[in-house]
């Protein structure tokens, strides 16, 4: 059968100017990988685009470079054999076929020049493995020797050679399987997912950056549970995250039980997915409960305990980031700080809610106060449909009550309203601990609803409190209005 020719794949001119540039240098050149995986799901053209030519990789792209406008640069991998030409949103990036052999020790392949057939062998799954002719006579022509045509249409992640080899060979790919699975909603063979489960350890050859890249792509999904739970049962799960593995089961003691905060957990990343994109407020989604393994316990009055997880939790995130070479930057703080405040708002919730607490939910959460009731709503998982909606209304309320306090009395980005300079020129002091203690009493004040968050009232609260200090107030201090208001 005459494999068949997908002109449309290639409409853009930059597959014409990568063809002449072949053919001058008399080089076999072919699209491969995501592009054309991408091209048959219809994902919206991809700007990623992976030449192979048989042949030099580097020669091709130095040429291609020379008929594009601008000569972009070409960026060469000497190691890899690889080179790379950016131009606008366009990536483009230069193979040589090859055919890898592997050691045990190491994803790092021994390499020599291949055929195409032998480049797409060694490409990870059947839907990755598919190239597209660039050659005059013969363009936009399909191969597609493992029929990763057939399995983007029944949906399956597939690897080319024996799914055992694939593994074994890189074991980045069984973090890529499950990757895959997640972002197109593939099913894995039967087959790999044996592989996977039998080659699990050899995930510690991998490194941690490679792994994380999988991961914040399974997080980026719609429904990240898919390759968490795969991520799972085939054991790798234990290796990345640790602290997740340890919520799960259910444990019943004296007819108690508590739920599997596992699976809760995975719940909850895919509720918050649907509410947000978010990166690092899904990772807190995924990280809230990690406190709760190591503070469980039975209290055989009040039955299952998690006393102080979120605080727990929050210092566990550290040491997540640390392993897993997250940026321990702003990104951390914020998914500590929301697991750390994690079930401030349930508190909330019960009923009445008081305006004193809701400015003190404000003042610890600052601007990341919305997010952190997405992450609440998103952690109501209770299948009971009364109750839902309850804590839904409650949460909503709350949002209701944060937005009015706010609108009044402005704690979000609390500034002190009376500066230490003022209290030291109204009892004309030296610093000291005293201004730290009218400083503390003032926000109190404020927080507590005592006085409005306002200059002149926290002035005169200043003053009455340093005289309650035994202070002596100085000429100036009848009169806020000095000193700098
Ligand atoms: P994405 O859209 O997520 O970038 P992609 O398919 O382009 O998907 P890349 O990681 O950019 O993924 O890799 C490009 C191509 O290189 C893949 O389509 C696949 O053919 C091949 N490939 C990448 N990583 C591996 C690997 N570890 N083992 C084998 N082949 C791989
Ligand atoms: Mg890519």
């Amino acid at each position: 059968m005459e494999n068949k020719r997908y002109q449309k794949a290639l409409t853009d001119p930059i597959f014409q100017v990568i063809s002449m540039a072949a053919t001058e240098l008399g080089l076999e050149a072919y699209v491969v990988g995501g592009y054309v995986r991408d091209y048959f799901l219809e994902r919206g053209a991809k700007q990623d685009i992976d030449i192979v030519a048989i042949g030099s990789g580097i020669a091709l792209a130095k040429k291609v470079s020379q008929m594009l406008p601008g000569t972009p640069r070409v960026t060469v991998f000497k190691n890899f054999g690889t080179a790379m030409i950016r131009q606008g949103d366009l990536h483009l990036e230069f193979v040589g076929a090859r055919k890898e052999s592997y050691r045990a020790d190491s994803r790092k392949p021994v390499v020599e020049d291949g055929t195409l057939e032998e480049d797409q062998k060694r490409r990870d799954f059947t839907i990755n493995a598919m190239a597209l002719d660039l050659r005059q006579e013969s363009f936009a022509t399909l191969l597609d020797p493992f029929q990763g045509r057939e399995d983007l249409k029944k949906g399956v992640i597939r690897t080319p050679l024996e799914p055992g080899i694939t593994y074994s060979d890189d074991p980045l790919r069984m973090i890529r399987a499950i990757r895959f699975a997640t972002q197109l909603g593939f099913e894995i063979t039967p087959a790999s997912l044996e592989a996977i489960e039998k080659n699990k350890d050899r995930i510690r050859i991998v490194s941690r950056e490679r792994i994380v890249d999988e991961l914040q792509k399974i997080m980026a999904a719609d429904q990240p549970s898919v390759g968490l739970a795969l991520l799972h049962n085939t054991g790798l799960l234990e290796y990345i995250l640790p602290e997740l593995t340890a919520l799960r089961g259910i444990e019943e003691i004296e007819g108690q039980r508590h739920k599997d905060n596992f699976w809760h957990t995975l719940e909850v990343v895919d509720n918050i997915c649907r509410a947000t994109d978010k990166i690092w407020l899904r990772w807190a989604a995924l990280l809230h409960d990690i406190g709760k393994a190591p503070t469980k316990r039975f209290d055989t009055k009040i039955g299952w305990t998690f006393h102080g997880h979120e605080f727990v939790g929050s210092k566990m995130v550290y040491s997540v980031f640390k392993r897993l070479r997250l940026p321990l930057n702003e990104h951390m703080k914020y998914v500590q700080k929301l697991v750390r405040l994690s079930s401030r708002p349930v508190a909330l919730s019960d009923d009445h809610v008081t305006d004193s607490a809701v400015r003190r939910l404000i003042f610890d959460a600052g601007n990341d106060v919305e997010d952190l009731m997405t992450l609440c709503e998103a952690d109501i998982t209770t299948k009971n449909p009364r109750k839902q909606k309850r804590y839904l209304r409650n949460f909503a309320a709350v949002r209701k009550k944060i937005k009015e306090v706010e609108e009044r009395d402005r704690i979000r980005n609390f500034q002190p309203p009376v500066t230490g300079e003022q209290i030291m020129k109204a009892f004309n002091l030296k610093p000291c601990r005293e201004i730290g203690r009218i400083k503390d009493a003032i926000k109190e004040g404020i927080l507590e609803g005592e006085i409005p968050n306002e200059p002149e009232a926290a002035y005169r609260f200043m003053i009455q409190k340093g005289l309650d200090l035994g202070l002596t107030p100085s000429g100036e201090a009848t009169q806020p209005n000095k000193g700098g208001l």
